[in-house]
């Protein structure tokens, strides 16, 4: 019946040809799966005789398709010319986005025993006693119905929020979809991971396993892990990826895995927790056996001389001075090889992180994002003064964000109407209008913390000039009713909204700074939610480098950037050539982006 409806419409078709050597993987399937859903139209592809819905993630991943393989794209229907235009545009970015994970150089080595060859994941060298891989199922009583289960899963995958768990979150919905029962969960992801057996992608079997271990948990069959309470090697067949989360925690030295590649996710968040991995068989060694692990190399070593031990103990020790020059460095102001001295401050949102900043070599706080100071309950005056006291003792420089909820930011003592496009309605600057009492209480609590401290306060998603005079006569108008003085402080506004690219003349006339939230601005740019779980956008587009480049020609203020691309490597030279020489990033890049301009 269904290809009944289509029978009357012509086909459309063309040829998609894998070019990323990391094959048709599950987040760019998942990318695509979620444009192909937009169209009415029919969408099938065919490969090797075999032809499947391609709006399904997981019978297009079963087609296992790996780097050279071409597919047919036909579709069929009211839309089918644009759906494969569109599809094959889609394709293309994904397939060149989707840079291929060099294998970490092996370095030689001058080791004297008997080695076992490795591929490296994360590099490092770490000495430690063998412990394998032990999980036990444990049943406990089950209260959820297998749907709930899914639901719960699903609601998880989404809160850990990184593009590993968020196409596992396709995956499983596409699932649950065909299979109502664990039974048929089960049998379809069995029949799924062994499908990719002996294909590129068989590392991504983890990832059905691990969708699986999740259902199963709140049915009440856990997946327990034990693991030792001193420092070990672990040495297993493989890892699923929520299983890394777990070791993390633990005092894991390093990890050897028989059966994963250095493209499977698991490899990916083994490196981002920078546990020294590698991919070996490792498995015969007995437990407890002292063994070395360099991933510097790409070997293991099971019967270790004691001068072995003497030359792993020694790179261990120089691997952790060259950390902690880097780290020693992080006080000095960072300076370019032309000698341009580039400040960098701190993005921070309570007490605790803005510790951390002054620790990590901040030299100021260039955004304080207020609105996570108090996230459970609703300040009192006195608690909101005390701590801004305590954020503006640390620092000369302070930069205050009023209040930016709504979007994706949320309290639960502040209730916003529900709205269609929460992104586009009440956020930032127009809590103003619809919340004076909150925002007057806040902006009281700052001006008495400041106590004649020069500190800047910022408005977030400003979008015209009247809106930021607004907001600061509010502010003239709550000092003078307390009666204190604030002179010495600034206002400026965030440049998160595109309109401001075009009053930037006027709005000179009235601000005191800017600072440029790169976050915001590229998803305003591209009307793409920054939080939305398959589309993305290009952080590095040319389009946001030319709208730093035209703020800064035309400001006649002092301009800063607070977004994440302020802390991207690849980003910072060109920054400042853009002529930016204030940056403000997050405490743990501060030693990073510092030696980032360095090299400038
Ligand atoms: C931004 O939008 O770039 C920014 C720094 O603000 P936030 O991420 O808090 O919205
Ligand atoms: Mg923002």
């Amino acid at each position: 019946m269904n290809s009944l409806k289509y029978l009357f419409f012509k086909a459309h078709k063309k040829q998609f040809t894998i070019t990323s050597s990391n094959g048709f993987h599950l987040r760019p399937v998942a990318q695509f799966v979620t444009m192909a859903k937009t169209f009415s139209c029919q969408i099938r592809a065919t490969f090797n005789h075999q032809t499947v819905d391609a709006k399904n993630i997981n019978t297009l991943l079963s087609l296992s398709l790996e780097k050279n393989d071409s597919f047919i794209l036909n579709t069929k229907g009211k839309d089918a010319k644009l759906a494969l235009e569109k599809l094959h545009a889609l394709f293309q970015i994904l397939m060149q986005n989707d840079k291929e994970i060099k294998t970490l150089k092996k370095e030689s080595h001058k080791y004297e025993s008997v080695c076992i060859e490795a591929e490296n994941i994360c590099e490092g060298v770490a000495i430690a006693p063998v412990y394998h891989y032990e999980a036990k199922e444990v049943i406990s009583k089950n209260t959820l119905s297998f749907k709930d289960a899914v639901t719960k899963a699903l609601n998880e995958l989404e809160t850990l929020h990184t593009p590993i768990y968020l196409a596992q979150k396709a995956l499983l919905d596409s699932l649950s979809k065909e299979c109502q029962t664990l039974d048929l969960l089960t049998e379809a992801t069995n029949h799924a991971s062994q499908k990719l057996l002996g294909t590129k992608l068989e590392a991504k079997r983890s990832d059905y396993q691990d969708i699986l271990q999740r259902v199963k948990k709140h049915l009440g069959i856990e997946v327990k892990l034990t693991f030792p309470h001193s420092p070990f090697i672990l040495i297993a067949k493989d890892l699923l990826p929520s299983e890394v989360d777990l070791l993390s925690k633990t005092q894991v030295q390093g990890v050897v895995l028989k059966e994963t590649s250095t493209l499977s996710h698991t490899a990916i968040l083994l490196r981002s927790e920078g546990v020294v991995s590698l991919i070996a068989d490792a498995t015969q060694i007995p437990l407890g056996t002292t063994v070395i692990v360099d991933a510097h190399s790409g070997v293991v070593l099971y019967t270790p001389t004691s001068s072995d031990i003497e030359k792993a103990k020694s790179r261990i020790n120089s691997d952790s001075t060259q950390q902690k020059m880097a780290s020693t460095k992080r006080f000095n102001s960072a300076v370019t090889t032309q000698g341009e001295t580039i400040k960098v401050l701190a993005n921070v949102a309570d007490v605790n992180s803005a510790k951390v900043a002054k620790e990590e070599g901040a030299e100021g706080i260039g955004l304080l994002r207020s609105e996570f100071l108090f996230k459970e309950v609703a300040p009192t005056l006195e608690e909101q003064t005390e701590a801004y006291q305590e954020i503006f003792r640390l620092f000369h420089e302070v930069t205050v964000r009023t209040l930016d909820i709504g979007g994706d930011k949320k309290l639960p003592y502040i209730h916003l109407p529900h709205e269609e496009n929460p992104f586009l309605g009440i956020r930032g600057v127009r809590l103003f209008q619809t919340h004076p009492q909150v925002m007057e209480q806040q902006l009281h609590a700052i001006f008495l913390a400041s106590n004649n401290q020069a500190i800047k306060i910022m408005f977030p998603m400003v979008s015209t000039v009247q809106e930021f005079k607004d907001a600061k006569a509010f502010a003239l108008h709550v000092a003078k009713k307390h009666q204190i003085n604030i002179e010495k402080i600034d206002f400026g506004i965030m440049i998160e909204v595109p309109s401001v690219l075009f009053l930037i003349e006027s709005f000179n006339e009235v601000v005191d700074f800017y600072s440029i939230g790169t976050n915001d601005l590229t998803q305003y740019l591209f009307a793409t939610e920054r939080t939305h779980p398959t589309l993305k956008t290009d952080t590095l587009s040319p389009v946001v480098f030319s709208a730093i480049e035209s703020i800064i020609k035309n400001a006649t203020k002092p301009v800063s950037i607070c977004g994440e691309l302020a802390s991207n490597t690849k980003a910072i030279e060109k920054l400042i050539q853009c002529g930016i020489k204030t940056l403000s990033v997050s405490p743990k890049s501060i030693a990073k982006t510092k030696e980032d301009i360095r090299d400038v």
